[in-house]
């Protein structure tokens, strides 16, 4: 960073906060935001740096005096079929259940784990939105809510492409990877060809003499299970992550839908702060005000503390996964902010959908060919919003400096007339992904020469994608 104080003087502010500091130390972000604050200048942090923020993100100034341990928020990842739902599924059973007969599972997007730890309970909390989805939406917007990765690559099969999307979304997020060598028991099982490729890829397990911690397991048997929990325990310690419990809560979205009879549904994973029933929050540009908090355990809850999640409701929309949220002291506030961020939000739809052409994927990638394309204009709808966010966040990674990727409309369900009316006045192509037509839109689309795509394998989608802007999709006749 540069500064056209002096050093003496940022030691000054800073020994005024009460820290102490020398002149060759190397501030973070958040305190030499704190110190631009006071000298009434503005702070620019770069783009790999943002790239990186963590959790500490949802960390101000003033939690600082009052950080407490949190539990580690774990996310599974890896290619598929490689038994991240089978994993997931295995640890729930096993330490969810204990002691818990009769408890009901409910789905919330993540789930919490008790387990024996020295001379305590030590909890580990667990995304279980399917596949990396929660991870990608959190990159595309730029925050962390992942504290550990553990990535499952399967005995019987190696590395393969989803297994090194992981490996660099977790780089990029600075996320410790903890491999689970999963499907020991099967008889194709090879640990050390796992080991060699997972090495190709700098990821060198400690008996090699690396630094990344392997489990071999076998989620189906649910062997080793224990060694890879403590494993967890472990980096999460080296981690040190702390929160404030006692401010408002901040934290983010991790799934969302509308209930035909409760209304609006949002998982909200607690990051900072205490979420309490009668809070007043706004999610992304959603108001809501908590009406009832339920747990992972289907239990009826009055707060949430950091690191834990709970379906929420009381929203007045169904906000958007991997969107933040936060909550308000004062009511007018937050409605205000919500209404702002909703002016924004149209403003920007609105400005997207002016352009008018017709256009298949195809037709642009003869364009980018040519060097014409600049834009590349998306409708995106899938089965659930976790996929939409994984698809949103891969697509941010394409590289797009010829052509840039515009998302103008992303919604979960079915492929509607109203979608092709839109890919029409604005000249996009309409992603399908693990989602139908609805009765109509085919024809609708065939009359307004919009190319419908339909894909269930997202690398597959972004090959095209990534093929058109690039200007190498082969023309389909
Ligand atoms: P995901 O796509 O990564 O979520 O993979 P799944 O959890 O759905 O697992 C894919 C398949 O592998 C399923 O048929 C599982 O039963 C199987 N599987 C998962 N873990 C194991 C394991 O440890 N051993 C064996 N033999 N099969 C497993």
């Amino acid at each position: 960073a540069e500064l056209v104080v002096p050093e003496t003087e940022v030691i000054k502010i800073l020994f005024m906060k009460g820290i102490a500091a020398n002149i060759n130390q190397v501030l973070d972000i958040e305190t030499a935001t704190m110190v631009a604050e006071e000298l009434d200048c503005e702070v620019e942090t770069q783009e790999e740096e943002s790239e990186a923020r963590k959790v500490s993100e949802m960390l101000d100034v003033e939690d600082l005096e009052k950080l407490q341990a949190r539990p580690p928020v774990v996310t599974i990842m890896g290619h598929v079929d490689h038994g991240k739902t089978t994993l997931l599924d295995a640890i729930r059973e096993t330490k969810v259940a204990q002691g818990e007969a009769g408890g009901i599972t409910q789905h919330i997007g993540a789930y919490h784990v008790d387990l024996p730890h020295e001379d305590g309970i030590q909890q580990v909390v667990f995304l279980d939105t399917p596949g990396h989805e929660a991870f990608t939406a959190m990159r595309a917007r730029g925050t962390r809510v992942t504290d550990i990765a553990i990535l499952v690559v399967a005995a019987d099969d190696g590395v393969r492409p989803q297994t090194l999307e992981a490996i660099s979304h977790a780089r990029a997020a600075e996320v410790p990877i903890i491999v689970a060598i999963n499907k020991i028991d099967k008889e194709g099982a090879q640990l050390d060809r796992v080991r060699q490729e997972l090495s190709e890829h700098n990821l060198v397990p400690e008996d090699w003499g690396g630094e990344t911690v392997m489990v071999p397991v076998s989620a189906l048997k649910g062997e080793n299970l224990d060694t890879l929990l403590e494993m967890v325990l472990l980096v999460a310690e080296v981690e040190d992550l702390q929160a404030n419990p006692d401010r408002p809560a901040k934290g983010t979205v991790i799934e969302a839908h509308l209930d035909k009879a409760k209304g609006p549904v949002a998982s909200l994973l607690v990051q900072n702060g205490t979420l309490r029933v009668g809070d007043v929050l706004v999610a992304g540009s959603v108001f809501g005000k908590v009406r009832a908090m339920v747990d992972d355990r289907g239990a009826r809850v009055e707060t949430a503390s950091p690191s834990f999640a709970v379906e929420v409701l009381g929203m007045s929309e169904v906000p958007a996964a991997g969107e933040e949220f936060e909550v308000f002291v004062d009511e007018k506030e937050a409605r205000s902010q919500a209404g702002q961020r909703t002016d924004q939000q149209r403003h920007t739809r609105l400005q997207q959908a002016m352009a008018s052409r017709r256009v298949s994927l195809n037709a642009l990638s003869e364009q980018a060919r040519e060097g014409e394309l600049k834009e590349l204009n998306l409708i995106i709808k899938a089965d659930v919003q976790g996929s939409l966010e994984a698809l949103l966040g891969s697509l941010a990674q394409l590289p797009q400096n010829e052509v840039q990727v515009r998302v103008l409309l992303s919604a979960p369900g079915e492929i509607s007339e109203t979608d092709v009316d839109l890919a029409s006045a604005s000249g996009a192509v309409i992603i399908g992904f693990n989602t139908s037509l609805a009765s109509g839109a085919r024809q609708a689309a065939d009359q307004a020469g919009v190319d419908i795509r339909e894909y269930d394998i997202i690398y597959k989608l972004l090959e095209d994608i990534e093929g058109a802007m690039e200007g190498l999709l082969e023309p389909e006749f």
